[in-house]
């Protein structure tokens, strides 16, 4: 039956950032889809620990460099057996003039939102090949994957190159049963965009831009996160989907 499809029941999944936002809230829906969860996160994913359950496990790791990453993937064979599933949503932000943009400010948004995606996927894809079961990536990418942005320029580069990425591994692994696709979120409250919003003019003209009218939630992203996740995503491949509100058709 169709909704069976979107079932996620005996799943493993890999959740990057889990301790906040949108990372929180695909880790609740793919608990309540039937998967157990591997939350990734530097620091302590107390409350989603509670939100979902026993079927929840943190993994404590700053994905500034890819160090973390054999760790991750041995602590989630061990714990659950197996991976069936990865959402890369870890992802820092950087604002600052692109005439001042500091070196700092460029490495450390590239590493956590690009260099640490591409080895972690990597090191899952390998071991979906070496599972034979094929698997799921989800990249969580931006607007500023389609636009341009205004003083962020490292987030930018690397949430482009983010849509660029989906594409390629999914070029080379769909013929391994790997679907690789990405989420577009619009303007999500979370703390990634606090200090867009705290910012009076500016987050009136983001405001009054969304069709929808309203500020994304992590609960909006939930159904694309399970469906991309699911065996009804079995032949959609390298795609980037947006969950917006409406505001890239605008
Ligand atoms: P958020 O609340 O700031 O969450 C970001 C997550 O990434 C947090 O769990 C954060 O951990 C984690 N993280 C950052 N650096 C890390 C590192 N070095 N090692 C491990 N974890 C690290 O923002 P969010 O909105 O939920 O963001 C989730 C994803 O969505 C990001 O990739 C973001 O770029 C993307 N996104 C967000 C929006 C939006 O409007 N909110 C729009 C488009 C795309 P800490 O809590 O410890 O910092």
């Amino acid at each position: 039956m169709i909704l069976d499809k979107f079932s996620l029941k005996g799943k493993v999944a890999i959740v990057t950032g889990s301790n906040t936002g949108l990372g929180q809230g695909i880790s609740k829906a793919y608990v309540e889809a039937g998967a157990k969860v591997v939350g990734v996160s530097r620091r302590p994913s107390d409350e989603t620990a509670a939100i979902c359950g026993s079927n929840f496990y943190n993994v404590i790791a700053d994905l500034s460099d890819n160090s973390a990453i054999p760790a991750i993937i041995e602590k989630t064979l061990e714990k659950f057996g197996n991976i069936d599933i990865l959402v890369n949503n870890a992802g820092v932000i950087k604002r600052q003039d692109s005439l001042e943009f500091s070196e700092e400010n460029w490495d450390s948004v590239l590493n956590v939102n690009l260099k640490t995606v591409f080895f972690l996927t990597q090191a899952v894809a390998k071991q979906f090949i070496k599972q034979g079961t094929g698997g799921k990536i989800i990249n969580i990418a931006s607007m500023l994957s389609y636009q341009g942005g205004i003083r962020v320029p490292s987030y930018t580069a690397s949430k482009s190159a983010i849509k660029g990425l989906t594409m390629t591994l999914s070029n080379e692994w769909a013929k391994y049963g790997i679907n690789v696709n990405a989420i577009a979120p619009g303007y999500m409250a979370t703390n990634n965009t606090e200090q867009l919003r705290q910012d009076g003019e500016r987050g009136a003209d983001i405001l009054a831009r969304i069709p929808a009218g309203r500020w994304g939630t992590p609960g909006d992203l939930q159904g694309a996160a399970v469906f991309l996740a699911s065996e009804a995503a079995d032949y959609v491949n390298g795609f980037t989907l947006a969950v917006d509100g409406g505001w890239l058709g605008r």
